[in-house]
C-alpha cells in the first residue's frame, strides 16, 4: 500500500466502511508511515470538530478572555525583540 492508495482509503476508513483486509492493510500503513498517519490523526479530527461543532462553542465570556491573552502574547512577542536593525536577517543581505 502506497501513501496515495491509503489516501484514496481514508474517507472509507474514517467511515468504518471498509472491509476488513483493507481495513488491516490500511492500519499496517500507519504503523510505518508517520506522514499518513498525522493526515489521518488530523483528519479525524477535524470531522469530529464538525460532528460535535456544539462542543466548541465556548461562550462569550471565554472566548473574549482567551482572545485578550492571545493578542496580549503577540503583542509581548514583537516588544520582545526592540533592536529590529541590530540583528538584520542574515543571508538575505541584498547589495545592489
Ligand atoms: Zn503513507
Amino acid at each position: 500500500m502506497t501513501c496515495s492508495d491509503f489516501l484514496k482509503e481514508l474517507t472509507d476508513y474514517l467511515d468504518d466502511s471498509m472491509d476488513a483486509q483493507t481495513r488491516a492493510e490500511l492500519e499496517d500503513h500507519l504503523q510505518w508511515c508517520h506522514n499518513c498517519y498525522v493526515v489521518c490523526n488530523t483528519t479525524k479530527m477535524t470531522i469530529e470538530i464538525y460532528r460535535d461543532s456544539h462542543l466548541y462553542e465556548l461562550p462569550d465570556d471565554l472566548r473574549k478572555r482567551l482572545r485578550s491573552a492571545i493578542m496580549g502574547k503577540c503583542q509581548n512577542h514583537s516588544a520582545c525583540s526592540p533592536e529590529t536593525d541590530k540583528g538584520k536577517s542574515p543571508g538575505s543581505t541584498k547589495t545592489t
